[in-house]
């Protein structure tokens, strides 16, 4: 999972889209980075619009704000105390808004972003996951969220009980349309703020399921197949087996097991390496599973040892065990060059009806071990047969 570490504009459209197809995490740095960015933007903004209306000193004020909240913030994010900063933005959006009702009014709709703050407040302390502890996290934004709330009453209050505080504002506007206009801009820019969380949130819910599902991929494979091979490992074919000596007993469906041993896989090893031995075992496993059917299933039984586990009688299973030795003498592996080629002896056993497991696979085994004094590279069935 990619992490973009800045939002170049080249690759600001990449990852978009990587977030959006949940195959990327917004990095938490960058997302309050770009939180501060973006208010003080915001402030700046104002500043021009205030000027435009002649509100100076509220102008000056919206300029020099955002100088102050980026000092405070730039030495938490580098410290990487993302909830602090975050509670700074916080309780910068409450002053500000208070600063600016008291001066300009309840009509110019500056609340609104008290009720914007409601939903950052939420989210930012839902990304801070790995930082912040959980007590933490729980209650943080219950806490914000009831201060922006109180907020909203106190400058109610206040408004009401002083007409204005002021009537026309501390610094009035140039003309009275400049309130609508106010009261449009930060209607508008407060919404796009909810929305715009209300999305980031969703977006990492999604992400965070995506990652939960790979993750559980991963250890369903870590724990039921071998690293190397990608075949099942004993333990799964453990169940594997014992499920179908079940169905053995219950609808007299037959089984038939075939254990493989690549020959003189030791000289490998020792006349090209462990890396071309691991090579010529992952080779194999693929032969093996490729030309075996899909419902049968193939295990790493042990070091070079391979057990497969066929829904059919002896004589198929035989002649399946006939193809895949054959599939594996003319195998080739190309190792850094040179052409490695390996030969497999087979020992096979049909399970019967009251056979306990560990007999059934010391049967196979047997057989194997026939195989290997009696020539290597063949497929033994019956050890009568052989031995007549
Ligand atoms: P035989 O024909 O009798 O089977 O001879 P062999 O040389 O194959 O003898 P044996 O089966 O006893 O040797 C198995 C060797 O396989 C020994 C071990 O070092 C090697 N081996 C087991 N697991 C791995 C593995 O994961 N990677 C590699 N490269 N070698 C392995
Ligand atoms: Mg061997
Ligand atoms: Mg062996």
């Amino acid at each position: 999972m990619g992490v973009a570490k800045s939002l170049g504009k080249s690759n600001i459209k990449h990852y978009i889209t990587e977030i959006m197809n949940g195959n990327s995490f917004f990095d938490e740095k960058l997302i309050h980075k770009n939180a501060v960015l973006l208010f003080s933007l915001l402030h700046g903004l104002m500043a021009v619009m205030f000027l435009f209306a002649g509100a100076f000193v509220q102008a000056v004020l919206c300029a020099l704000l955002p100088i102050l909240y980026n000092a405070l913030t730039t030495n938490l994010l580098k410290k990487e105390r993302f909830m602090a900063c975050y509670m700074v933005t916080h309780m910068e959006i409450i002053a500000v808004v208070i600063i600016l009702i008291l001066m300009c009014g309840w009509d110019c709709s500056f609340d609104s972003y008290l009720f914007a703050s409601v939903t950052s407040s939420f989210y930012f302390t839902f990304i801070n996951q790995n930082k912040t502890q959980k007590g933490v996290r729980a209650w943080m934004p219950l806490i914000l969220a009831t201060l922006s709330i109180l907020t909203f009453f106190l400058c109610w209050i206040l408004c009401r009980a002083f007409q204005g505080p002021f009537p026309n504002g501390f610094a009035p506007f140039k003309h009275l349309a400049w309130v609508d206009v106010f009261y449009v801009f930060n209607t508008i820019a407060a919404f796009g703020m909810i929305v715009m969380f209300s999305y980031l949130f969703v977006w990492e819910l999604e992400n965070r399921q995506k990652v939960l599902a790979t993750q559980n991929e991963q250890l369903d494979e870590l724990a039921h197949k071998d690293s190397l091979t990608k075949l099942l490992n004993r333990r799964s074919m453990d169940t594997m087996i014992a499920a179908r000596m079940q169905e053995l007993k219950t609808t007299g469906k037959r089984f038939t097991m075939i254990l493989g041993d690549i020959d003189d896989f030791k000289k490998v090893n020792d006349t090209y390496g462990h890396d071309a031995g691991d090579l010529v075992l992952v080779s194999v496993a693929n032969t093996i599973t490729s030309t075996v059917r899909t419902n049968d299933a193939v295990c790493r039984w042990g070091g070079e040892e391979i057990l497969v586990l066929v829904n059919d009688p002896l004589d198929a299973a035989s002649l399946a065990a006939e193809r895949i030795r054959k599939n594996v003498e003319s195998m080739e592996v190309d190792f850094k060059g040179q052409k490695l080629h390996v030969t497999m002896t087979f020992g096979i056993a049909e399970s019967v009806p009251g056979y306990k497991i560990e007999h059934l696979i010391q049967q196979a085994d047997d057989k194997l071990y026939y195989g290997k004094k009696h020539g290597k590279n063949q497929v033994v069935t019956t050890l009568e047969q052989k031995s007549t």
